[in-house]
């Protein structure tokens, strides 16, 4: 069984942690960057993409999550998450990791308003549409050969994109009772 880090620094990491649980997955949290030893994959929660990657940066992150991603981690970002493994910001702050080739608008959706519920058809889930929850989330803007979109909120607007072992998704899974992004993340650490 693949083991699973949750980034537990800023953000809603005890949803994840909540998911996980509900599939009986090996999980822990991930406060310092050695704890990234010997994980399968590492997901990066929502929350403000600006204090996860200052605190990231402080605690030393950005080497150690690269040379990991390089030796075969997956990674997934959820919301903030997406601006902080994206390759290229159209914002000014924060400086993202550049683990994903996508190009990431913040707040993409407005300020407030933004937040919104809706139902996506998603590529590699098959059965009914996932439950999509918005909260001032980004989009993304552009993608790479190698990245692959898999769900759209319209045409031409991705919010769930994966490349490889790495995705990043502009909603949050993990605030609804479907665990079906959870299980296709765990499967993909474990491939
Ligand atoms: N708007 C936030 C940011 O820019 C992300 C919001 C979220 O994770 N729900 O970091």
């Amino acid at each position: 069984m693949p083991k699973i880090g949750v980034l537990a620094i800023q953000g809603d990491f005890l949803e994840h942690g909540k998911m996980l649980d509900a599939i009986s997955m090996d999980w822990q949290e991930v406060r310092l960057p050695d704890q990234l030893d010997g994980l399968d994959g590492l997901i990066i929660p929502g929350g403000e993409s600006t204090t996860i990657v200052q605190l990231m940066d402080i605690y030393g992150f950005r080497d150690t999550i690269k040379r990991r991603t390089r030796e075969g981690m997956a990674v997934w970002g959820t919301c903030a998450g997406m601006i902080v493994i994206a390759r290229k910001l159209l914002d000014k702050r924060p400086e993202p990791l550049g683990l994903m080739d996508i190009e990431v608008s913040r707040n993409a959706f407005g300020r407030q308003v933004d937040s919104f519920e809706t139902e996506i058809h998603v590529a590699s889930i098959p059965g009914d549409p996932v439950h999509a929850i918005f909260i001032r989330a980004p989009i993304v803007t552009n993608v790479g050969p190698e990245v692959e979109i898999i769900a759209e909120v319209e045409e031409g607007k991705p919010v769930a994109v994966r490349q490889d072992r790495l995705m990043a998704t502009s909603f949050h899974p993990e605030l609804t009772n479907d665990t079906r992004f959870h299980e296709l993340f765990c499967k993909l650490s474990g491939s």
